[in-house]
């Protein structure tokens, strides 16, 4: 028998009622259950969003559950019935609820440490940009290479590597690998490779 993702959602509720009412002993087990049960509750009557992953062109479908009441996401899967995914998703496509507003840990403001230094220090992006440039800058004047040991014009600057964060979409990458590629940078790497 298949079991369509709704269908499996309403099979859960009623096995966990069950489950709730049972506890003996230890009821964390029972108590972590019942937050799960109560999401997807929530799930149910939710708005459901349908999108797509903007990670790779892999391209898979999203299942955004929206609060009703509140407008705020609060939920986000794999879709079940996308025909390339089926439900499943990679690490990053898993993490993507992460980047919500919901998790507190997301850093919203500049944190600069100093070279030798042991403390972070709030900054504005002024401060940032400002001296993300004049390195580039200093470095890009010292390390460029213009031709190389055979004289062969190359136009590249060793000292200056990219790395690509796993947060950034399809988009975001081509710029930077544009970016990074129109400064002669030649280490360019990207975290989903690794
Ligand atoms: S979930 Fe993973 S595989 Fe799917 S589109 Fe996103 S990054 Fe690509």
């Amino acid at each position: 028998m298949q079991i369509t993702r709704r269908g499996f959602l309403t099979l859960s509720g009623a096995v966990g009622g069950g489950v709730a009412l049972s506890g003996l002993v230890n009821l964390m087990p029972t108590r972590a259950y019942a937050d799960e049960l109560g999401k997807m509750n929530r799930i149910k009557a939710a708005k459901q969003v349908i999108t797509t992953c903007c990670y790779c062109s892999v391209g898979c479908g999203l299942i955004c559950s929206v609060d009703k009441a509140t407008g705020k996401i609060f939920n986000i899967e794999g879709d079940a019935d996308h025909p390339i995914n089926e439900g499943s998703l990679c690490a990053k496509g898993a993490g993507l609820f992460d980047l919500t507003e919901a998790n507190k840990h997301r850093l919203t403001k500049v944190l600069y440490r100093k070279p030798y230094g042991t403390e972070w220090e709030e900054k504005d992006w002024d401060f940032a940009l400002s001296r993300i440039a004049r390195l580039v800058k200093d470095t890009r004047d010292k390390g460029f290479v213009k031709r190389n040991a055979k004289g062969e014009l190359v136009n590249r600057c060793e000292t200056i590597g990219h790395y690509g964060s796993s947060n950034v979409d399809n988009e975001e990458c081509w710029i930077m690998s544009a970016k990074s590629r129109a400064l002669g940078l030649v280490y360019i790497d990207h975290q989903a490779r690794v």
